[in-house]
């Protein structure tokens, strides 16, 4: 399929499932663009995409470099503190902050160039041990040193589903995923906002989005499996 019939097509599913929800505000598509050439992400640019997402941090540089400002870059995979420098100039948004040595490095970055970062802390509540992201405990923990660095600005929350074919497992992942954050959001943290819920990928988008996914991050629905 063409790049632009499966955004059309990705977009339609998504405001279907937000009909569902009687759901009334935005939900972003971030486009995964991991392995996919150049040409392709711009065809996706042409036909709407605003928001590419790299999980490596060398391939995200290169995204800049090619497009620069036609659109704004987001880092979703695991982020090593010795890359934070290549990309904290131009990364709108860090989904997979994980542990206080990165949260030390990225504040002390964006410090260094006058910005205050934007992320999501990555979450696992499922407890599977092969996931990233930090466990319903810690995470309670962890946000509170957030509101100690002032270079940080704590948007929200990010998880990924367990791979499973039940749905119900799926949703109660999403489930819970809200009520950490809604709990931390309760909390009214300095430098924690907790607007931003990024969760659902080609597999379960719709699921998020019916569980209240302000963005979801599709990649082989938009440009084919990899
Ligand atoms: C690859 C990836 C995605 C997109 O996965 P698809 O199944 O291709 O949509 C989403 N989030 C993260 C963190 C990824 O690494």
């Amino acid at each position: 399929m063409e790049v632009k019939e499966a955004l059309q097509e990705i977009n339609q599913r998504m405001e279907a499932a937000k009909e569902r929800a009687g759901r009334q505000d935005p939900v972003q598509l971030v486009a995964v663009t991991k392995t996919v050439s150049d040409d392709r992400v711009a065809e996706a640019i042409a036909a709407g995409v605003i928001v590419i997402a790299e999980n490596r941090p060398q391939e995200l540089v290169k995204r800049m470099e090619r497009f620069q400002d036609e659109v704004s870059y987001h880092m979703i995979g695991r982020l090593q503190t010795n890359k934070v420098r290549h990309i904290i100039e131009k990364t709108a948004l860090i989904h997979s902050l994980d542990r206080m040595s990165l949260a030390q490095e990225i504040n002390r970055r964006a410090e260094a160039i006058g910005k205050v970062q934007d992320c999501l802390i990555q979450v696992n509540v499922s407890g599977e041990e092969t996931k990233a992201g930090l466990s319903e405990k810690e995470v309670l923990v962890f946000v509170e040193e957030m509101a100690k660095m002032p270079y940080i600005n704590i948007k929200g929350l990010m998880t990924m589903a367990p791979l499973v074919d039940d749905e119900r497992i799926i949703r109660q992942v999403f489930r819970d995923t809200v009520r950490v954050k809604e709990q931390i959001a309760n909390r009214h943290y300095d430098h924690v906002s907790m607007e931003e819920l990024s969760m659902g990928m080609t597999g379960d988008f719709e699921i998020a989005i019916e569980e209240g996914a302000t963005m979801v991050r599709v990649g082989s629905g938009i440009f084919g499996s990899r």
